[in-house]
């Protein structure tokens, strides 16, 4: 059973927890903050419930164990300040001496811990360093729904020092769950998942798993290419692999196969920066590429979707950050907001760049905010940082 924040007593307590401040940066300015404006709702509940400090943790970028000036969270620090109207005190290191006496201040209410991964100790999900993070806290929250599958100290490790009953999950991570649940143990029918993107042998295993529960599986993208050369077309210098047509074959004689539907024509161009031009049926002629789907599959494809009662959206249509090569992916974004008997979610982090890109977020059931995390739990049904909140592991 997981402890969701919500039904949990803090007052007084200090909690050590776990966010997804993973934000990109420009000149050590943050480009995107979603993940950390998704997260201030919990750090308010913490502080209206009465909890005595909040030490926050969270990775930045890839500093591979060693520190990096530029991927400091200094600015995730000064961001979160800003927005709450509350000092956010950034330690020197998540491992710095100080933190201990910095706690026992009064005044101190809200600390970041430095990148945790300027500590190769982090990633290796060492027991040590599990334990000093451990320290700083009376509870242990995790929000960082986009790095619970990833066995980590400060997602894993850290659990195994805590009771089970101060082991808790934060307001993201319960509406992650709710959603993603929603869609894979009782999704309303028809039941239609979208998978777009470029690589199929990263999305194969969550092909396999949702041939069975949809009833329409939708390919777009660079995915489709794998199947439409498996199924005999031609697609000219479009992105695929030979690894991926053995996979797209396989995937093609499985016993829901003809659930898969794929894209009737293309807009093609010799390449991404020269000028669109469309395909007159599957077939793209030897010098061109697809980059993007036609006007006859966006039509096919948003009729299914109109007709959906839950959607299951991971990876665009095309390739959606050239203006050209993007109507497919808005289209399909458009369609989705206006079928609004449909919950829709969608995850992975392209398709949700797409979707905020096309000014419709608003209209979707839900966001996911961990690409990689919400694939692994449509493949696996768990992730092991919510299995460390569901049961402990002390
Ligand atoms: P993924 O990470 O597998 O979801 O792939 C997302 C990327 O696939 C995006 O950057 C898209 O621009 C790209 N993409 C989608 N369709 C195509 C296409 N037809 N040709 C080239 N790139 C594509």
């Amino acid at each position: 059973m997981i402890n969701y924040l919500n039904t949990q007593d803090i007052s007084g307590k200090k909690v050590i927890a776990r966010f997804d401040f993973n934000v990109p940066l420009k000149d050590g300015q943050i480009t995107d903050s979603t993940r950390i404006d998704l997260s201030l709702d919990t750090i308010k509940l913490l502080i209206e419930k009465g909890a005595s400090k909040i030490t926050m943790m969270s990775h930045l970028g890839r500093p591979k164990g060693k520190f990096d000036k530029k991927l400091s969270l200094e600015p995730v620090a000064k961001y979160i300040a800003d927005k709450l109207g509350i000092e956010v005190v950034l330690t020197e290191s998540a491992t710095d001496r100080g933190i201990k006496t910095l706690l026992s201040l009064p005044t101190t209410k809200l600390v970041l811990l430095e990148n945790l991964r300027f500590h190769p100790e982090e990633t290796s999900n060492d027991s040590e360093f599990s334990r000093k993070l451990a320290s700083y806290g009376d509870v242990y929250l995790n929000d960082a729904f986009g790095t619970s599958h990833r066995k980590h100290s400060s997602v894993h490790g850290i659990v195994s020092h805590f009771d089970h009953k101060n082991v808790i999950a934060g307001l993201l991570i319960e509406k992650e769950l709710i959603a993603l649940n929603t869609v894979l143990e009782s999704p309303k029918k028809p039941f239609v998942g979208i998978i777009g993107g470029a690589k199929v042998s990263d999305k194969i295993k969550i092909i396999e798993q949702l041939l069975g529960p949809v009833d329409h599986l939708i390919i777009g993208g660079a995915m489709a290419y794998p199947f439409l050369n498996a199924k005999g077309y031609s697609i000219g210098k479009s992105l695929c692999s030979e690894e991926d047509v053995i996979l797209a074959k396989k995937i093609l004689s499985s016993k829901n196969h003809a659930k898969i539907i794929l894209p009737s024509d293309h807009i093609i161009a010799e390449n991404p920066d020269s000028a669109p031009e469309f395909s007159e049926d599957e077939n793209i002629v030897d010098e061109m590429m697809g980059l993007d789907i036609g006007e006859k599959t966006v039509a096919k494809f948003s009729d299914i979707c109109s007709k959906a009662k839950t959607i299951l959206w991971n990876g665009p249509m095309g390739l959606f950050e050239i203006e050209d090569f993007s109507r497919g992916t808005f289209s399909i974004a458009k369609s989705l907001s206006e079928n609004t008997e449909c919950f829709s979610l969608v995850g992975g982090g392209d398709s949700v760049s797409a979707v905020n890109k096309s000014g419709l977020s608003r209209y979707m059931g839900h966001i996911s905010t961990g690409g990689g995390a919400s694939l692994e739990y449509i493949e696996q049904g768990t992730l092991v940082g919510v299995q460390a909140l569901k049961h402990g592991l002390k």
